[in-house]
């Protein structure tokens, strides 16, 4: 990856002498920008191109090239990247368009480029997008087309799309955020969004790491990622709507509810990403985390000249899950000592209109030092007489000799004139400045949230020992049967294999078989129609609960089986299992989500599950803290605890199976859904008596 972002030589392939064309722009922006190394033009047809050398070939480059740009015709992509191959060129951008974006004959080609930079030992970006840069002073290189360069500053930014990365940058240098590395990923045949992931984590010169996301490509090596790389370094994502879930039809309880209820955002809340709606939210956040300290909680104060904005920087913040707190008596009485009467000295303070830009310098040294505040916002509407840049200047003096050191400070800097100097004077200085309470309201609450998975403690997912033998089995042999789903006995079996309690159960095909069950496990038992095309048995009678004598049983089995046989249904037999009354009835499932991979359900509800909708979702695999939170997290949780004389129900039998579903898929990717429908969850124990399985393609 040093390759990309650091060469010591760029060749770009396909340089143009025409100012008006990239293979032009990209030379340009290489020499305009300082780059340190040395660039080779490769071009047949010129001398020079931009008044350097040109070359005919890469292969005719004096020196070596560490990373070749290219910049050709789609059709001679392919000979370039062998010539590249000659050279020993080790990094290629390529930003030829023409490939898996334009359909079937482009995908082809996009295959053979990939396959021969892999035959080379070439690695790619690319193809069909707009370059990179690193600001880094040391290497200072824009090998991009985009028309500017953004200032330095410690966050890297990925993108997916080429359009967006151009606007990005602009937008970038316009509201002088600091940048490091920017790559626009293109087609990603190679270097993927994970790949500069784990680049930019042990990357020193990156603080923040930015994605503009269409899709996530590997979904599961992104969740993985993520929750380790952002207990070191805030990654921001702005990815689109929710997750496809819906768009597929789902045969499970879990599944048809993952498919409603599922936000993208709370499943990247899971691995520590912060989700931005827009790139200017993206922005607004990363400008917070670019030179601000990580809040220890979420109590802000509000100082500002005018009542109207203090009201609505508030209202924004508790919308934000902020909150707007009392200030500690001493602070209130230091601000009454300063402040005409008229002025506000609770929160949001308000110095009215008469405040100078000294008042702002007292009124946040003192809410700062205040220890009921863990961040400050700062809003100014320019009235008469006060310079905005001189607020700008005292907003920057207080945050400069704030104590304790770890509170950030925000400001608001309202008015017609667009982007005023104070502005950037304050994002000199390490304060953002915005422009609308929202946003500012929104990056400290980005900030808070960071700050919360920070202290959320890291734990692995606990390992079981279990029957893996047997469960391989089971889900191989349904396989190789063609079949997609598990009978109820083999899901139940697998449940078994994996520890899960599992009600006992016998397949009956006659009176006789039934009986004999029946007295084995002794009553009340249960009857439960086997059929292959059956999925919600209840649905259609094929359920018998309390069955009390052999008279009941015989009464029963005779009924099921007729009325089975008239509805058209094609039995295999009928179930017999002990009857366990008195259970709180819970659901625990998995579905697998396009984008996410396996995400985990909790619920209550047995055969209301979707009636009531009472379900926590988690990305698998789980910890056990996360399935506890799963447990505790559904708005009916009391239903599990001490009820009408019932004593609570035994919540951490329930945690250790989602443990062990969580163990079950991760090691079966093949399972695509699964439903333990009820989970019968008892003072002491609980055990699983419905249990069904999809099986995906193997992945
Ligand atoms: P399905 O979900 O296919 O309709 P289940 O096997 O889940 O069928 O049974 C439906 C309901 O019957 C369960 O939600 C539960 O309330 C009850 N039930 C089933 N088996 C038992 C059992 N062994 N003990 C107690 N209740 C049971
Ligand atoms: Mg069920």
């Amino acid at each position: 990856m040093d390759s990309f972002f650091s060469p010591g030589s760029v060749a770009v392939i396909g340089a143009s002498r025409r100012p008006d064309t990239i293979g032009y722009q990209i030379v340009d922006n290489l020499v305009r920008h300082g780059y340190t190394g040395v660039v080779y033009p490769v071009n047949p047809h010129a001398v020079a191109v931009h008044s350097i050398p040109a070359y005919p070939s890469v292969l005719a480059v004096p020196g070596p090239v560490d990373l070749g740009v290219i910049v050709v015709p789609k059709e001679r992509v392919l000979d370039v990247v062998e010539d590249c191959g000659r050279k020993g060129v080790k990094a290629l951008v390529v930003i030829s368009a023409g490939f898996k974006e334009v359909g079937a004959e482009g995908r082809d080609r996009e295959l053979r480029l990939s396959e021969r930079a892999r035959a080379l030992g070439i690695r790619l970006i690319g193809p069909n997008c707009m370059g990179i840069l690193n600001t880094d002073p040391s290497s200072s290189m824009n090998a991009t087309f985009a028309p500017t360069m953004p200032p330095a500053g410690p966050l890297s930014f990925m993108s997916q799309s080429g359009a967006m990365g151009v606007t990005i940058l602009d937008y970038a240098k316009e509201y002088g955020i600091g940048i490091h590395h920017f790559a626009s990923v293109g087609n990603k045949a190679d270097v993927s969004g994970n790949d500069l992931v784990e680049f930019w984590e042990h990357d020193p010169g990156t603080r923040v790491i930015l994605m503009y996301l269409e899709n996530f490509g590997n979904p599961r090596r992104f969740t993985t990622l993520a929750r380790r790389v952002t207990r070191a370094k805030p990654i921001v994502v702005v990815k689109s709507g929710r997750t496809q879930a819906g768009a597929r039809a789902a045969a499970s309880h879990t599944g048809a509810l993952a498919a409603v209820d599922v936000a993208t955002d709370a499943l990247l809340a899971q691995c520590g990403v912060l989700r931005a709606d827009s790139v200017q939210e993206l922005f607004d956040v990363a400008m917070a985390f670019e030179d601000q300290p990580t809040p220890a909680g979420g109590r802000v104060a509000i100082v500002t000249n005018a009542g109207g904005p203090g009201i609505i920087i508030a209202d924004a913040c508790e919308s934000e899950g902020l909150e707007v707190v009392e200030l500690s008596p001493p602070t209130q009485a230091r601000l009454r000592a300063i402040f005409p009467a008229e002025a506000s000295v609770r929160n949001p303070v308000d110095m009215i209109a008469s405040a100078t830009s000294e008042s702002y310098r007292v009124a946040l040294e003192a809410v700062l030092g205040d220890p009921n505040v863990d961040a400050a916002i700062a809003a100014f509407v320019p009235p008469l007489g006060v310079r905005q840049v001189d607020v700008a200047t005292s907003i920057v003096e207080a945050f400069r000799t704030r104590e304790p050191r770890d509170k950030p400070l925000l400001a608001v800097l309202m008015g017609r004139q667009g982007l005023p100097e104070g502005r950037a004077e304050l994002h000199e200085a390490g304060v953002p400045a915005y422009t609308f309470p929202e946003s500012a309201a929104r990056a400290l609450a980005a900030m808070v949230r960071y700050r919360r998975w920070l202290e959320r403690p890291v734990e692995e997912p606990r390992h079981f020992p279990v029957d893996e033998a047997r469960a391989t089995h089971i889900v191989r042999r349904a396989l190789k049967a063609g079949r997609r789903r598990l009978t109820e006995f083999e899901a139940l079996d697998l449940l078994e294999a994996y520890g899960i309690p599992v009600i006992p159960h016998r397949l009956a095909t006659t009176h006789a078989d039934a009986r004999a069950a029946a007295e084995a496990y002794g009553y009340p038992v249960v009857l439960k129609a086997v059929s292959p095309g059956l999925v919600h048995k209840t649905d259609v009678g094929g359920v018998r609960v309390d069955i009390r004598t052999p008279q009941e049983l015989d009464d029963a089995f005779g009924e099921m089986i007729r009325e089975l046989g008239e509805a058209g249904l094609d039995i295999d037999g009928i179930l017999v299992e002990p009857f366990a009354p008195g259970g709180r009835e819970t659901i625990v499932g998995m579905s697998t989500d396009p984008s996410f991979g396996p995400i985990l359900m909790f619920g209550l509800g047995g055969v209301h599950v979707e009636a009531l909708r009472d379900v926590s979702f988690r990305l698998s695999p789980v910890s056990e803290v996360d399935a506890v939170e799963m447990v505790s997290s559904i708005r009916g949780a009391r239903m599990l605890d001490e009820l009408r004389g019932e004593p609570a129900v035994d919540r951490g039998a329930v945690v250790e199976v989602i443990q062990r579903i969580s163990q079950l898929v991760e090691a079966h990717p093949e399972v695509s859904e699964l439903d333990v429908n009820p989970l019968l969850a008892f003072p002491s124990g609980c055990v699983a008596v419905d249990a069904r399985v999809s099986l995906g393609v193997e992945p």
